[in-house]
């Protein structure tokens, strides 16, 4: 199910958690604010792959 969410900027680890906090409930795989953060986050090493794997390949 697509949202409606904006792409946001994700400049930094902050910024990134607070994106995945704001839009916990949305798919990263198709939510245009919360994917980016979620990958930054990802290749930062914060968030565990294995952890977020099933939602984002969701
Ligand atoms: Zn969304």
């Amino acid at each position: 199910m697509a949202c409606n969410h904006s792409a946001r900027d994700c400049p930094d680890s902050v910024t990134a958690h607070r994106l995945m906090q704001q839009y916990i409930d949305c798919d990263a795989a198709t939510c245009p604010a919360k994917g980016p953060a979620f990958r930054f986050l990802v290749a930062q090493g914060e968030v565990c792959p294995d952890d977020r794997s099933q939602e984002y390949a969701r």
